[in-house]
This record gives structure tokens, C-alpha cells and sequence, in this order.
């Protein structure tokens, strides 16, 4: 599962960076917002005039179950495909404030597992989907290490930690930019998926859009590629029309 996440990962930062920079070179004093505009801050941040709007860690729609796992910029959707990778299976939350800063959350009640060779990345199993209480459902969090592999999750949740129970809005971590020691380079973000389970008490693999849940219901907002609103707000009509 973690070989394909951080290479999916590597392919959408390369490819930012590529569109980033053509960007750049094209219009550097266009006032701008939306993610192509936080990628030209990011290589640039005097260029570029921002309308950057975050949306906060903890935030809790009206209705929604979960809360925001961390905040930021709510920059590749789920569903988002950026030249050529495939479809996102979660979201990509960016921070401006670089590894190690920004806090990650629980985003829902659970017991949080940490497989014995992830450097980055925790996963929460959640007994009953609080949208569809029968089934079990997994909600998985990474990118939180630094590109030498450096974590920067709690030490109460080490290397092989198994089932421990978590509350919303538990610490969990804090973003990095740890990308599988991949050549490409990602920016400071959260990678944060819902995840399917097999069934059998075991999740599926979170690379795969048909394994992996559209979030928008379970935060409030629309956060689905094909009606996402960028930036992304609470909203009862979370759904696309
Ligand atoms: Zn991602």
C-alpha cells in the first residue's frame, strides 16, 4: 500500500512543480487564487498575491461527523487527476508553515494502528461508518515525515502500535513532506483518505479509488473533483447535482 501511495504522491508533485513553473515564467504578478496559485506561492511566495483561504484543523460542519484533520489548503480533491496520475483517492490538506508545525487530527472516535515499517503515515479503524453504521471503515493519514524519513508522529504511536483508541480530535502527528525517499519532491501536506474494509476486519488498499469513500458527507463540504467547491466550505448540499 505505502510503495504505491508515495509514488502516486511523487508523480502529482512532479507534476505540480512542472505546472508551477510554467506558471511562473508565463504571468508572475497575476493576482490569483485556486492550486495553482498556492503552487506558484509556494516557489515564490513574493510573486504571487494570494487569496489563499485555509480551512481550519477541527472544523466541524453542521450534520458532518468528522472534523477537519488538519488545516490548510484543501488542495487536490478527491477524484483530482493532474497530468497523467491517477484519480486521488483522498485529499491533499497543504500547510504554509512547513514540516513539523501544523497539527493532525483524528478526524473520528477509533483505535489507531501503525504498521511496523510505516515511517509517515497511521491508520484509524473506525467499527461503525457513522454514516452507514453496519459496515467498518478505515480513515488513513500520511506525508508526516520529512524527506529523510524523520517522523513527526506522536511517540504514543510508534512503529507498530496496534489498535490504540483514539478520540476525535486526537493528536495524531504533524504534516511533513516525506515522500517514499522518491526523487520527487512533495510540498508540506496531509494525505487523508477514508478507506474501505475488506470485510474481513482488514482495510483495503487506500491507492485505489473504488477502495476509498468520496469524504464530502463526512465533512460537510463538497470535496468530490466533479463539483468540489476550491476552496471548499461547509454546505448541507455536499453532493453533486
Ligand atoms: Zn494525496
Amino acid at each position: 500500500m505505502k510503495t504505491v501511495l508515495k509514488w502516486g504522491c511523487g508523480l502529482v508533485g512532479l507534476a505540480l512543480i512542472g505546472v508551477g513553473v510554467l506558471l511562473l515564467t508565463a504571468s508572475p504578478q497575476l493576482r490569483t487564487s485556486g492550486f495553482l496559485g498556492f503552487i506558484r506561492y509556494q516557489l515564490n511566495p513574493k510573486a504571487v498575491d494570494l487569496d489563499l483561504i485555509e480551512t481550519p484543523a477541527l472544523e466541524h460542519c453542521p450534520g458532518a461527523p468528522f472534523v477537519a484533520p488538519t488545516a490548510g489548503w484543501i488542495g487536490v480533491m478527491y477524484g483530482d487527476s493532474i497530468l497523467g496520475a491517477s484519480n486521488h483517492s483522498g485529499l491533499d490538506i497543504f500547510t504554509l508553515e512547513g514540516n513539523g508545525v501544523t497539527p493532525v487530527y483524528a478526524a473520528y472516535d477509533g483505535f489507531v494502528t501503525r504498521l511496523p515499517d510505516w515511517t509517515s503515515a497511521v491508520i484509524i479503524r473506525h467499527p461503525a461508518d457513522p454514516l452507514n453504521p453496519e459496515r467498518q471503515i478505515w480513515t488513513y493519514y500520511t506525508h508526516m515525515a520529512d524527506v529523510e524519513g524523520n517522523d513527526y508522529i506522536v511517540d504514543t504511536i510508534p512503529p507498530g502500535a496496534f489498535e490504540l483508541e483514539v478520540k476525535q480530535g486526537a493528536l495524531l502527528g504533524y504534516q511533513g513532506d516525506y515522500n517514499g525517499r522518491s526523487p520527487n519532491r512533495v510540498s508540506t501536506h496531509l494525505h487523508f483518505s477514508l478507506v474501505l474494509d475488506d470485510g474481513a476486519g482488514q482495510f483495503l488498499n487506500e491507492t485505489g479509488i473504488n477502495n476509498t469513500l468520496d469524504p464530502s458527507p463526512y465533512l460537510g463540504m463538497r470535496l468530490n473533483s466533479l463539483c468540489a467547491d476550491r476552496p471548499p466550505a461547509c454546505r448541507p448540499d455536499f453532493s453533486c447535482p
